[in-house]
């Protein structure tokens, strides 16, 4: 038998193909995102925070893997969901089962050691806190209204809310969701996009937008704002002198920008540790009068940012 060698056109996927979901895979995630803030750390202006993001990372990876079993969409509201575009798993209207505070918890127990005092206060507050305490700073999370919350907390309600979720929408599977009304918001679970990634590998070349909240990434197609969807004056700006493996997509129809991250220029980037590690960027966004469309949901400011 002959061996038949592939050309890269015909490799690629044809038209119709592309796979428009990517879910997270379970049990890399928040492991891997440990790894490249690691990576990442060394020599960093912000060494000791990419560090202490790397512990919460492998926090939230220890209580993924111990997560209890919740309720979820049945196959029924599913179809429903599918069938008229909605997202099932919707970050305001899903009913939150309070197995989240158990992962908070966890991710608390295992970072205190490592926290600034700062941050080391917020969790004994947070430790304090009952129930129902906890349920008003995740409305705060999701709604994106942070006026009057104690900000150094959500930061860690943000990561148990980031496992829960991606408990859920990976415990479904990518065949649970298909596409909603809203292009620009995540199919599973209404959050906007963090970041944007353009893929390797069989999916070489394609854009998909990252979730926020569940890690899910669907397709969108490149040059286009992922916030107004125009394709005039879409423009790509990067920080001079680095690798060109994280820039601003940037929009001068709506005035914002979202960052954008280039596997074929380091296929180790991550949507959430080359964020952090990518500051400058978004200062000079802001000094360009260019608003981030999508939150990094552990860099929560006193202003209100877009709602996931
Ligand atoms: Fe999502
Ligand atoms: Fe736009």
């Amino acid at each position: 038998m002959s061996a038949t060698i592939l050309q890269p056109g015909q490799i690629e996927a044809p038209a119709g193909s592309i796979p428009f979901l990517r879910l997270p895979e379970r049990d890399e995630i928040f492991r891997e995102r440990a790894a490249r803030l690691r990576q990442l750390a060394p020599g960093h202006a912000l060494q000791d925070f990419l560090l202490f993001m790397a512990a919460i990372a492998d926090a939230q990876q220890a209580a993924l893997m111990a997560f209890s079993s919740v309720p979820l969409p049945d196959e029924i509201r599913l179809a429903l969901c599918r069938e008229h575009g909605m997202p099932p798993l919707s970050a305001q209207g899903w009913q939150r089962d309070p197995a989240w505070h158990n992962a908070l918890r966890k991710i608390a127990a295992q970072v205190k050691e490592n926290a600034t005092p700062a941050s080391r206060e917020a969790l004994s507050r947070l430790e304090a806190m009952d129930g129902a305490a906890l349920e008003k700073l995740a409305d705060a999370v999701l709604s994106g209204q942070y006026s009057g919350a104690d900000l150094a907390a959500l930061p860690f309600i943000a990561a148990a809310l980031q496992v829960y979720w991606t408990h859920m929408t990976t415990t479904l599977g990518a065949k649970a969701f298909d596409r909603i009304a809203v292009a620009q918001v995540c199919p599973a679970c209404a959050a906007p996009p963090s970041v944007s990634v353009v893929h390797i590998g069989s999916s070489e070349g394609l854009r998909y937008l990252n979730c926020a909240l569940c890690g899910t990434q669907w397709h969108m197609v490149r040059i286009k704002c992922s916030n107004c969807e125009s394709t005039k004056d879409i423009g790509y700006d990067m920080i001079e002198g680095a690798s060109g493996a994280v820039k601003a997509e940037t929009c001068d129809a709506c005035a914002s920008y979202l960052k954008i991250m280039y596997m074929d220029k380091d296929h180790q980037v991550d949507p959430v540790a080359d964020d952090l590690a990518t500051l400058t960027l978004d200062l000079m966004m802001d000094e360009q009068g260019k608003l981030r469309s999508g939150p990094n949901l552990f860099l929560i400011t006193d202003s209100d940012t877009p709602t996931p």
